[in-house]
């Protein structure tokens, strides 16, 4: 039977759109190229969807994910039950997250997950310590929180959040620092004055004894790679800090290595209560999605000893046996070979080779990122930098020529997305610039 790529609903696409064309079959993959079923090789610059770290077909994470199998291939941990992967990777996580203060960890099967039990936790923390009037959120545009509806709650861009409406009641949203777009100043620090007191104000608009939390990307990826200037997130910390909300850092796709830093709030030297981590966890060789938590949630569960602290919250695949397994030898690799220097320099180096690409193409408005995420933002016109339309298909064109050229790359709206492999060298950054430059 011919195998079809129109049975199965495609995220975030129209269907008719597999009526009408052929989909790119990707078949193999190893180190940082992929092949598609016409035998072609492509360097991977989106390393699978920002999540396959280590590169692909690693013979360390095979050998792990089959031992486990062997072992044991999956066994719940409610009902007081444990096995010794979730334990061990708990440890790991805890050791890893140590400058951030992270206390006890909650295992899920990706993003959404993660976020969501971000939320419901939060929530529940306000509860058990007292003040259950403490719900709403507060989020940034342009952020992107995965697609559950307390995700897509929090979610800034309104194409995740039309079709779904409507959404939990209590989220909030307030403008992101982003320098290259906002209606306030070209000022980093300024900005991020600005944008931190928006912060402020909305906390006392809506009343701090409303408020849970305040959630946010470290840097922000779906929607654009938006880099906030430096000072932005101390500043987020401060306000937090003044009307006791929570922080909430989704990390995601800025967790184990990507920005250049261990993890994106360590970037910003910040410590956030609540971290949801997923993607480079186990770098997509198993779903996985973690959430930890730092002791001032840890301790407001413990101390409470009604039943109103018990967690009603988990999933039959928490603390999956074989994700568990992938994350431990993953991130192995990650701290082994030291994925976020890595990610740091060739980031830089590729930014500096793209940069160029602003100067000479009228439709590249501007090149920006941060360690191994970057993004091109098109424009129609650089002076006024009024975006392309994102529907003429502009970005998808883009993609198509570089992949022709031997490079994948990610067309996102109005931007073109990369965040390759941690493994990248420089001749992998050569090969990507040169199919995009094409
Ligand atoms: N949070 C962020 C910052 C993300 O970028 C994503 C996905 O890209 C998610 C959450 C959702 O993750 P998932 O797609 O694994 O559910």
């Amino acid at each position: 039977m011919q195998a079809s790529a129109y049975q199965f609903w495609h995220p975030m696409l129209h269907p008719n759109e597999m009526k009408v064309r052929e989909p790119i079959r990707i078949v193999r993959g190893d180190g940082c190229h992929v092949f598609d079923d016409g035998g072609n090789r492509l360097v991977d610059g989106v390393a699978g969807l920002w999540n396959v770290n280590v590169g692909h077909n690693r013979p360390e994470l095979k050998r792990a994910i089959a031992a486990q199998l062997d072992e044991l291939e999956y066994f719940q941990i409610f009902d007081g039950l444990s096995h010794p992967r979730a334990e061990e990777l708990s440890n790991l996580l805890i050791d890893m997250l140590a400058p951030e203060d992270m206390r006890r960890v909650f295992y899920s099967s990706g993003g959404s997950d993660a976020v969501e039990t971000a939320l419901r936790l939060a929530r529940q923390y306000w509860k058990v310590a007292g003040q259950p009037e403490r719900t709403k959120f507060i989020s940034l545009k342009q952020g992107y929180h995965g697609t559950h509806f307390g995700g897509a709650s929090v979610n800034g861009n309104m194409v995740f959040r039309r079709s779904y409406e409507p959404l939990l009641p209590g989220c909030y949203h307030i403008e992101t620092p982003w320098t290259y777009r906002n209606p306030f100043t070209e000022d980093p620090e300024e900005l991020a004055h600005i944008c931190a007191t928006l912060l402020e104000r909305e906390i006392l608009f809506q009343g701090p004894d409303t408020v849970a939390a305040f959630i946010a990307e470290p840097v922000q990826g779906a929607g654009g790679v938006i880099v906030p200037p430096a000072s932005y997130w101390p500043l987020v910390r401060a306000v937090c800090d003044k009307y006791g909300v929570l922080l909430i850092a989704d990390e995601v796709v800025t967790g184990f290595g990507r920005t250049g830093a261990a993890f994106g709030s360590r970037l910003w030297g910040v410590k956030p209560d609540i971290m949801c981590l997923a993607k480079g966890i186990t770098s997509g060789y198993f779903p996985l999605g973690a959430t930890a938590f730092n002791q001032r949630i840890v301790d407001a569960f413990d101390g409470n000893d009604d039943f109103s602290g018990a967690i009603f919250h988990g999933y039959t695949y928490s603390g999956h046996p074989v994700a568990c397994a992938t994350a431990l030898a993953n991130l192995k690799i990650v701290r082994d070979e030291n994925l976020a220097a890595n990610a740091a320099r060739m980031g830089d180096y590729l930014l500096q080779k793209l940069l160029p690409f602003a100067e000479c193409y009228a439709a590249v408005g501007e090149v920006r990122g941060k360690g191994l995420m970057l993004a091109l933002d098109l424009v129609t016109d650089k002076r006024s930098r009024e975006p392309i339309d994102p529907a003429n298909g502009y970005a998808a064109r883009v993609a198509e020529i570089a992949r022709l050229h031997g490079a994948l790359v990610r067309p996102v709206g109005t931007k073109i997305i990369l965040s390759p492999p941690l493994v990248f060298n420089q001749q992998h950054v050569d090969a990507l610039v040169a199919a995009l430059d094409a």
